[in-house]
């Protein structure tokens, strides 16, 4: 059990480490506590089970694009994935094991949105106000998410339409598409996953492409029952797989930042793809994306294409200039009248609604901090928000490679800041200013010459056109660089110097 103290007088409940969110990263971070024995934490998670983007993200195709085997946790790997890319449904499942096995739920508080933490300059703790109750914590980890508030497009007239609509992160599967004339705005990589389970189901399906995308097939297959049998059996066998999908994977990183005329090599497969599968001379020019590949994350599938091509399912690419009661209208003027919108337009990724709800020393408010972009040390420290962690925070994305093996790392990064606090018997433990400030100059150094950098829109930029999502390297190297810790690298502080 969770053992924590509650102070009745305030309400407010006492806990060493409060966790934000049931993700693989709040997971991850509970189990590693645990593996410390450290039993004094508790996770909020606004919603009534765990498992993140993988509980929520519920719209029909919802699967990951890397592989199970390396898109799972190291030291919990699953011998049982049904195909080389897992599904949303299994994802779930997965979590919801992990969960179990590590006997986390009683420290798990459901229904707990974050409302604010603010730190509090006296006492060196944080006090977490959520929408099931407040809590007092010495540290916060937050594991929040970095794609996990969905986005509404800012075209005109969009809250004035009378259809039904819902975001491919809040998938309504009571509504029926069956005779509806729907619209599907974004293509990016939800959409093209849920795209081709709906396509031949409406009467009419629009789908509304401000940028198209490169696309390359997806190596899609059920793993056999011998491959099971040897994953579970020879483990190796396993670790070999895993180890084979992680090097390619990271091949990847010679031609995002390295030497970026190697993704020509990418180009050719997704020429090759299209050419393949799209015959139609008038159509085939309006899904090849003119800005090299890579510049926005490349997807992967093999029934996007063809979706597409289906007798009821037209692409509209003139641009959306408004959307009105019962229609959307396009920049030549012409009115689609729809019934149902479904919004594929991601999410809040740079401007991540928790940076508002977070007040560090002498009160300062993150998002007022990040509102040139988001910066931190190695991802997860911010100078002025003591003892705060973000696990996923920025420059940590990958364009390349699993998200589970960052989170591993930071999870490990923080977890021995923690022991290093204790160590120095200190009351707080900040980033220097100096240190996240040169850190940060040289990401966007090596992220001034990546594929990135080469002229596309895409969620890595921060409206400032700052590149604040990605890690500009190997995932060997962001693992290296948060292993040589340095204590020199932050402030232990007792309270009395702490401000
Ligand atoms: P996204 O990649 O950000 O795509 C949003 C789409 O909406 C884009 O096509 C965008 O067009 C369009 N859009 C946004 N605002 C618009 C506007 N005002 N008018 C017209 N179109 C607009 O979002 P997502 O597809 O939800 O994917 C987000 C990320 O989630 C992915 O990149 C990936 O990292 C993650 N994801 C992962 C998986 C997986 O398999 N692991 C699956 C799904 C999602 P523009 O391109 O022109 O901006």
């Amino acid at each position: 059990m969770a053992t924590t103290s509650s102070n009745s007088d305030a309400g407010i409940t006492s806990t060493r480490i409060l966790i934000i969110g049931t993700g693989f990263a709040g997971l991850g971070m509970a189990i590693r506590l645990q593996e410390m024995g450290i039993d004094d934490f508790i996770i909020i998670e606004r919603a009534n089970d765990v498992g993140g983007t993988w509980r929520d993200n519920r719209y029909p195709g919802a699967a990951c694009d890397v592989p199970s085997h390396l898109y799972s946790f190291s030291f919990e790997p699953n011998a049982d994935w049904s195909r080389v890319y897992p599904s949303q449904p299994e994802l779930e499942t997965y979590l919801q094991k992990v969960a179990n096995k590590y006997q986390l739920r009683p420290h798990i508080r459901f229904n707990h949105n974050l409302r604010e933490a603010r730190f509090d300059d006296a006492s060196g703790r944080w006090l977490v106000r959520s929408s099931g109750g407040d809590f007092s914590a010495r540290f916060v980890i937050s594991g929040n998410g970095g794609l996990a508030e969905p986005k509404l497009p800012d075209i005109p007239g969009v809250e004035a339409f009378a259809g039904h609509h819902f975001h491919s992160a809040n998938w309504d599967h009571d509504y029926s598409l069956p005779g509806k004339r729907v619209a599907v705005i974004g293509t990016g990589a939800s959409a093209i996953q849920f795209v081709p389970e709906i396509a031949g189901v409406p009467a009419k399906l629009s789908v509304f492409q401000r940028t198209p995308n490169w696309i390359i097939p997806r190596g899609d297959r059920p793993y056999s029952r011998i491959e099971k049998w040897l994953f579970k059996y020879i483990p190796i066998t396993r670790k070999i797989v895993r180890a084979k999908i992680y090097c390619q994977n990271e091949s990847r990183v010679l031609g995002m930042v390295l030497h970026p005329s190697l993704m020509n090599l990418f180009r050719r497969s997704a020429i090759k793809h299209i050419e393949r599968q799209v015959a139609d001379p008038t159509l085939r020019p309006k899904l090849t994306p003119d800005y090299p590949i890579g510049c926005k994350r490349i997807l992967v599938s093999n029934d996007w294409y063809p979706a597409l091509q289906k007798p009821n399912v037209e692409v509209v690419t003139k641009g959306i200039r408004e959307v009105r009661e019962h229609s959307i209208i396009t920049q030549d003027n012409i009115e689609h009248e729809v019934d149902c919108i479904i919004f594929g337009t991601g999410f809040y990724a740079t401007d991540n609604p928790i940076a508002a709800m977070i007040y560090g020393r002498n009160g300062e408010q993150l998002s007022q901090t990040w509102q040139n972009g988001e910066e931190a040390y190695l991802g997860s420290s911010v100078h002025g928000f003591p003892n705060f962690f973000f696990i996923v925070g920025p420059n940590v994305t990958l364009g390349h490679s699993s998200m589970v093996y960052m989170i591993e790392t930071q999870v490990q990064a923080i977890s021995r800041i923690l022991q290093a606090s204790d160590e120095s018997n200190s009351a707080t433990v900040e980033v220097k200013l100096d240190v996240q400030r040169e850190y940060n100059e040289g990401l966007q150094k090596l992220l001034g010459g990546s594929i990135w950098a080469t002229g596309c829109d895409s969620w890595y930029k921060h409206r400032t056109g700052k590149i604040t999502q990605l890690w500009p390297g190997f995932t060997f190297t962001f693992r290296r660089r948060n292993r040589n810790f340095k204590r020199s690298d932050y402030i232990f502080s007792s309270l009395q110097n702490n401000n």
